[in-house]
């Protein structure tokens, strides 16, 4: 296994958001605060997907612009911080991103999705494997009510707010039609996809 050194998986609670980022907003942060300091975690990892499973490569940002994104939109926060471990990984499974932090720390572990995610849990590969290695740490989103897998109810962590009412489908259609300051979206990240000219319609 290649550990970067730059990253710091000391402590007993460690929080992991995986996700496109396409590009990471005030949702994706939010969340990690939240979590961050209502289950006191050491720190948050946010894990950029290379090769989201239900997305094909040509309609997502390439992944070093992603992650780049992601270190503006977390700039300055305390104990949260991006995660290269998937970036050698073909395709980007949950279960897979969480068995390579288990190599990397015997912590526990908290993954942090949104009530959307949750919902589609049964589709995702090995979800038992994902709810063995992770207490789920779920947000509300949009209307959607959080609602426990069957039986699998001690290992969720339900949040009832905030909601933060922001996709990155929603910024990426606005951002296309030439907005430049989109709500929910860092002004930092906001610089960067107007230098890098991300999102703008072809
Ligand atoms: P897209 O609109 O492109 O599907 P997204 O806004 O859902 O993107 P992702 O990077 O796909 O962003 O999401 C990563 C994780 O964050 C997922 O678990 C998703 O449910 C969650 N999430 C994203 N935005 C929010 C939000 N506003 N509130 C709660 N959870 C969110």
């Amino acid at each position: 296994m290649t550990v970067d050194a730059s990253e710091d998986w000391r402590g007993n609670r460690i929080g992991i958001l995986g996700g496109t980022f396409d590009p990471p907003h005030l949702g994706h942060t939010r969340m990690a605060v939240v979590a961050r300091d209502a289950l006191a975690l050491d720190r948050v990892f946010f894990s950029p997907a290379p090769h989201p499973p239900h997305k094909s490569d040509a309609e997502t940002t390439p992944y070093a612009h992603r992650r780049a994104m992601l270190e503006l939109a977390i700039a300055g926060e305390a104990r949260t911080a991006v995660t290269t471990i998937e970036e050698s990984h073909a395709t980007s499974y949950t279960v897979d991103l969480l068995h390579a932090c288990r190599e990397r720390t015997s912590a526990d572990l908290y993954f942090i999705l949104g009530a959307d995610s949750l919902a589609e849990l049964s589709t995702w590969r090995d979800p038992a494997e994902v709810m063995r290695l992770a207490t789920l740490v779920v947000f509300p989103r949009g209307a959607e009510t959080v609602r426990a897998p069957e039986g699998r109810e001690a290992s969720l962590v339900v949040f009832e707010s905030p909601v933060v009412d922001v996709s990155s489908t929603e910024i990426r259609a606005r951002l296309s039609q030439g907005e430049a300051a989109v709500d929910g979206l860092a002004p930092a990240v906001a610089r960067y996809v107007a230098h890098h000219r991300l999102y703008a319609r072809a």
